[in-house]
């Protein structure tokens, strides 16, 4: 059973960061400049207040004082430390602790935040746990969330705020709801550019240092994630990608900033830690989401989930138009599946909750290097995060998709039942540079009667833009 993901917006927002001298000696610390945002700040408060609502539903909280009343009281002493001009009225930032092993933190418009019990399990300071929070926090002060939807074109995110709420919780939700598969808790957030991390970065840095931390204990912590690794890599890198020289920007930054005497370990971070040890062991997210079972669905949405009894594709085509972005036939008995930034054609029987195992999905994704095979071979990894056994591709054949230069592979999965796919990925680039790409599956057995349609049906693709 294969997962859906939504897809990465694109943007292009330049990093405002402009250098100024403050005195003769001393440069001052850099100057980041919100980018432009079609939205209100009551509405960033909005569609996070909707989105956290689901999110607290769905995930196991950690229901304990101590460990919470340490959480909060470190994203106080950050929030309390957000420049004035970045402050908005409206914003009220909350924390909660999810109850998983995997280190990972998430946060939506507006200012709730979710910090995993694995983050502050495997942080080695204080101002480690402190660095990724004030990155999260700057972007939520910096409106990232709502300026990421504010470029994004129709086709990649929709129009209205519920489809953003939507777009926030992700094409991963259906994961998160899902209580048969494999999900990652940060794939139901956005991704953010590479120029947005950066803003993230240094305007975090700034935070840190007027709460009285080293802003080079949020390098520290990168360093840590990454050591974190895992199948796929760590789900905060995928969410939040190096924009390059992380750590060398930072360090500089921090440089600038001079903090005497920073609070690294304390008291009171040992003893959470300690405290933590004392509890039974965190699940991961993918034995968190198990033990939730299937929920119904808080808003009473019946929702479907695949059956395996499947038709076979039929021999005849429909056309659909998808977002005056491209037109795509496929077979009559093949009902089109549009989610927040990707359409999925499947069966009857064969998707639901998030997942689909016959069928194509299509969609869009940031393409930053401008390099087919590099987008593509990002495309796999982050699919990986969703599909943890999910293989890497040998090679790719080269192939013309709607008269451009495009890239086709085929890779398995093992569903988390045990049943084995396989998923062909074709992969083109749009005008812009972002990347188009299609997903075929089909369990292993069948898949030499689908491979034939998953190239009659790409190699029916009409991209306009
Ligand atoms: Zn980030």
């Amino acid at each position: 059973m294969f997962m859906r993901r939504g897809i990465s917006r694109s943007t292009t927002v330049g990093a405002a960061a402009a250098l100024a001298l403050s005195c003769a000696l001393l440069s001052a610390q850099t100057v980041i400049t919100p980018p432009d945002n079609k939205y209100t700040p009551a509405q960033d408060v909005e569609l996070g207040r909707q989105a956290a609502q689901e999110i607290r539903q769905q995930l196991p909280l950690l229901d304990d004082e101590e460990v919470k009343s340490y959480v909060e009281g470190l994203g106080r002493r950050l929030a309390a430390a957000i420049p004035r001009e970045l402050q908005h009225s409206e914003f009220r930032y909350t924390f909660d602790v999810v109850n998983v092993r995997e280190i990972n933190a998430s946060a939506l418009p507006g200012g709730p935040m979710f910090v995993n019990r694995g983050m502050i399990e495997k942080a080695h300071t204080e101002g480690e746990i402190a660095g990724v929070m004030a990155h999260e926090i700057s972007h939520v002060a910096l409106r990232h969330g709502t300026a990421q939807a504010s470029k994004a074109t129709k086709y990649e995110v929709g129009s209205v705020l519920g489809q953003i709420a939507g777009a926030i919780i992700g094409g991963g939700w259906g994961q998160v709801v899902s209580g048969a598969s494999q999900f990652g808790f940060g794939a139901a957030f956005l991704r953010f550019s590479r120029e947005f991390e950066k803003q993230a970065d240094i305007e975090g840095s700034h935070i840190m240092a007027d709460a009285g931390y080293d802003p080079r204990d949020m390098a520290n912590v990168f360093r840590t994630i990454e050591q974190e690794g895992g199948s796929g890599g760590p789900q905060w890198m995928s969410d939040h990608p190096n924009p390059g020289n992380r750590v060398e920007y930072i360090t500089k930054e921090a440089e600038k900033l001079q903090v005497r005497n920073p609070i690294r370990d304390t008291h009171a971070f040992e003893q959470v830690q300690a405290h933590l040890k004392r509890l039974p062991p965190a699940p991961s997210t993918e034995e968190a989401a198990k033990q939730r079972g299937r929920p119904t669905g808080t808003s009473g949405r019946d929702v479907p989930r695949p059956t395996g009894r499947v038709e076979p594709p039929s021999s005849r085509y429909r056309t659909y138009n998808e977002g005056n972005i491209f037109q795509v036939a496929v077979p009559t008995n093949w009902r089109e599946l549009p989610s927040n930034n990707t359409v999925t054609f499947a069966p009857d029987g064969a998707y639901g909750q998030g997942i689909f195992t016959h069928g194509m999905e299509f969609g869009l994704a940031r393409n930053e290097s401008h390099d087919l095979q590099d987008a593509t071979d990002e495309l796999l990894a982050s699919l990986a995060q969703g599909n943890p056994n999910l293989t890497r591709p040998s090679r790719y054949e080269r192939v013309n998709i709607a008269g451009r230069p495009g890239l086709r592979t085929a890779v398995s999965n093992t569903a988390s039942n045990g049943s084995r796919e396989t998923i062909q990925v074709y992969s083109t680039q749009l005008r812009n540079g972002n990347l188009l790409y299609a997903i075929g599956v089909a369990p292993e057995q069948e898949f030499p009667s689908y491979r034939n349609v998953f190239d009659r049906v790409v190699g029916s693709l009409r991209v306009s833009e």
